[in-house]
């Protein structure tokens, strides 16, 4: 498994630990982006991974409404890559993409040297119930971790002489506390065993608050066979307002402890202080839990992740 992830290589005895990180909004440009990455003062996470937020909406008659607040996801990478030498991880979405769309922006990261990608359905556009994908393109991020395998295998959707394999690594969303729309566990962790089986070589979470969440949906993954490498993904709580907002957007729980640890806080710097207390902790416990990397959803903030970073580093 080491020489296939590499960036999960061991430096020493420390645990590898990555990072999520957001596109800037349009017209912004980089300068926040490259703050951030000179904030870590020189220390070089296993790997930053690169949002993707959905690209147009399909309309009927195919006209394409622009509504794309954060482009850029395979600049920022690029610019990772090739300005800091950093690993990068791209995430790549279904949602908006036809499956020849979805094989040109994978072409783009093959020639680009992007090779890590992590395979994702995407969210419902803003404002809909459901899912919808583009009307020709994939349902489920199983889909597109097999279409990689296909260009892998060099099988591109037009017929080619002599045709270039690509050699993407690829990695797949999983969710402790069970995806929102999957009404049976067992079934959920069945469908991530899909995306192992179609070719996906690790696993990154979702975000939890509770470690026993991740132990048990650890265990659950074995018991069905996944054998990968499960990265858990920590989320440091910066605001009051987040103990409210994120279990609406992400479908997970926030302890009841932590909850009225985080209200009784005065204001947003009190709360944040409680959230990186309390991710200290899950960090400390998930390492000696043996877990091979911590991904940490910075949200480009500097000042939420550096105390975590020191009390691990
Ligand atoms: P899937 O694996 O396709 O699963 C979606 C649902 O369908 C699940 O309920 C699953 O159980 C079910 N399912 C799967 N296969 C089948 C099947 N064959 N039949 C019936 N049901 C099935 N979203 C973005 O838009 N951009 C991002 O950059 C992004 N980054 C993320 C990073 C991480 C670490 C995580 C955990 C999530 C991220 N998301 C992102 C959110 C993600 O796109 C959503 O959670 C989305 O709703 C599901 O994506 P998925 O890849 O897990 O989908």
């Amino acid at each position: 498994m080491a020489s296939e992830l590499p960036f999960l290589e061991r430096v020493g005895d420390r645990t590898p630990i990555s990072l999520e990180i957001l596109p800037p909004n349009r017209g912004v440009g980089l300068d926040a982006i490259h703050s951030f990455i000179e904030s870590l003062g020189g220390w070089r996470p296993a790997f930053i991974s690169v949002t993707y937020h959905q690209a147009y909406k399909i309309e009927e008659n195919d006209t394409r409404i622009w509504n794309r607040k954060k482009p850029g996801t395979i600049g920022v990478c690029a610019m990772l890559k090739f300005q800091y030498g950093l690993e990068v991880i791209p995430h790549v979405i279904c949602g908006g993409f036809s499956t020849y769309e979805s094989e040109d922006f994978l072409v783009d990261l093959d020639y680009l040297g992007l090779n890590t990608i992590l395979a994702l359905r995407g969210d419902p556009r803003k404002g809909d119930d459901s899912f919808t994908p583009h009307r020709d393109g994939h349902r489920y991020a199983s889909d597109l971790v097999a279409q990689v395998g296909r260009l892998n295998d060099g099988d591109y959707m037009e017929d080619i002489k002599e045709p270039k394999p690509t050699t993407f690594t690829v990695g797949v969303a999983g969710y402790p506390e069970k995806h929102k729309e999957c009404a049976d566990p067992d079934m959920d962790i069945q469908n991530l065993k899909n995306k192992v089986d179609a070719g996906a070589s690790f696993i990154i979470t979702q975000m939890f608050f509770n470690n026993e969440d991740f132990f048990s949906f650890e265990k659950r993954c074995r018991a069905a066979g996944i054998s990968v490498p499960i990265i858990p993904g920590i989320k440091i709580l910066t605001t009051k307002r987040q103990i409210e907002v994120l279990p609406e957007i992400f479908h997970i729980n926030i302890p009841q402890q932590l909850k009225e640890e985080i209200l009784a806080c005065e204001d947003n710097a009190a709360a944040m202080q409680v959230g990186i207390e309390h991710s200290i902790k899950q960090a400390k416990e998930l390492i000696a839990h043996g877990v091979p990397c911590l991904h940490l959803f910075s949200m480009n903030n500097t000042a939420a992740i550096t105390p975590l970073l020191n009390e691990l580093k």
